[in-house]
């Protein structure tokens, strides 16, 4: 059999000698330093808030292929974490606290005090993700209730996991979107309501900015099914309203701004030397991405008083989105609703081929375009 020859990348540090209670030492942080000439392999480690650490457990004598795991079962080794195995390795997935140079700091390792580590690996879980999306009972209640978990989120007034699943749309996380997602979280408990999708709720956002997809993915009112109306005012703010009328107007504060200028100093300062002044240091870039990410999802926690003002008004609903017939337009062919052609030797043709401007929802805000 051929044996291989492995080198430790860094050393465990801790105030465990001996190997005793793992869950004691899980509970505590431990520190990892890595030897210089593989600190260039920590660039950029920011980006894995968890971390699989493999190391060597050194103070492991003997193995063994099988034996009874301290809730008394019989395991076999490769089916168990006895540190008695045929090569004495371990493996823990972490979170990752703090990078300073050479040295992590995590949370969840359960090895003791100069415990050789022999690699860190980011932490991959799309196969667990893969299984949770398969799982068929979960899905036939989503086929049934497609936003159940988003309104238990609601209601449960999670507003982190919201904001991790509004990422999921808005592709990035920011304040803005906290701030929409922190919003639309209020105003649905103050109207006890949801969405179907069916128009019945309806979010008016005066914005296109990022704050309105924390809104659209939280009230489920969205540009798809009608129930987003947007009006193009350029404030932070949105109205949750039923087919009554009776709304909650939610809108941002001028100050707020400030007020997570002032809670994410770090950020500011990072901000000015990445951005503004456009140093690329791959390790400042990396401290720039984890602070904006601490900053976006810390705006959840500021108080929503200092971040808005809340009021109840009376808002114009528009009537229910009525269907149009499509039509055939007679120089390009392509199928286009009848209210958006025009007349042309009594043929319908529609606004491209008839060169006539439309309405144009851009980063600019809704512009005629030609
Ligand atoms: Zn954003
Ligand atoms: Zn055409």
């Amino acid at each position: 059999m051929d044996t291989y020859q492995i080198k430790p990348v860094g050393f465990v540090v801790n105030e465990f000698n001996d190997p005793g209670d793992r869950h004691k030492i899980k509970e505590q942080p431990s520190t990892i330093i890595i030897h210089d000439i593989f600190i260039e392999g920590l660039l950029n480690i920011e980006a894995c808030a968890f971390l699989d650490i493999v190391y060597y457990l050194h103070k492991s004598e003997g193995d063994q292929l099988s034996g009874t795991t301290p809730s008394g079962a019989l395991r076999g080794a490769f089916a168990s974490r006895s540190p008695l195995r045929p090569n004495p390795i371990g493996i823990t997935t972490v979170k990752l606290l703090e990078h300073d140079h050479n040295k992590l700091v995590v949370k969840g390792l359960d090895a003791i005090n100069r415990t050789p580590v022999i690699d860190i690996k980011c932490c991959d879980t799309s196969l667990f993700a893969a299984e949770l999306d398969s799982n068929s009972v979960h899905n036939s209640i989503l086929m049934a209730d497609p936003r159940i978990e988003i309104r238990n989120h609601i209601i449960n007034s999670q507003t982190e996991i919201l904001m991790l699943k509004a990422g999921q749309m808005h592709g990035h996380y920011c304040p803005g979107l906290a701030m929409g997602v922190m919003a639309a979280t209020y105003a649905m408990h103050e109207l006890t309501t949801d969405s179907d999708g069916m128009e019945d709720l309806l979010a008016i956002t005066e914005t296109n900015n990022c704050f309105s997809d924390g809104v659209q993915f939280v009230t489920g009112c969205s540009f798809g099914n009608n129930a987003l109306i947007f009006k193009d005012i350029g404030k932070t703010a949105f109205t949750l309203t039923k087919r009554d009328g009776k709304g909650i107007r939610i809108c941002s504060r001028h100050e707020s701004r400030n007020v997570i200028q002032e809670a994410f100093p770090g950020y500011q300062q990072l901000y000015e030397k990445v951005i503004a002044q456009q140093d690329h240091d791959p390790g400042l870039v990396a401290k720039y991405k984890k602070s904006a990410l601490d900053r976006a999802f810390g705006t959840l926690s500021l108080p929503f008083d200092k971040l808005f003002t809340v009021s109840r008004i009376r808002a114009d609903i528009p009537p229910y989105a009525p269907v149009h017939e499509s039509m055939v337009c007679s120089v390009c062919g392509e199928s286009v609703m009848a209210s958006r052609t025009v007349k042309r030797n009594k043929k319908p043709v529609c606004a491209v081929c008839a060169r006539t401007p439309c309405n144009t929802l851009t980063g600019e805000g809704i512009i005629i375009n030609k």
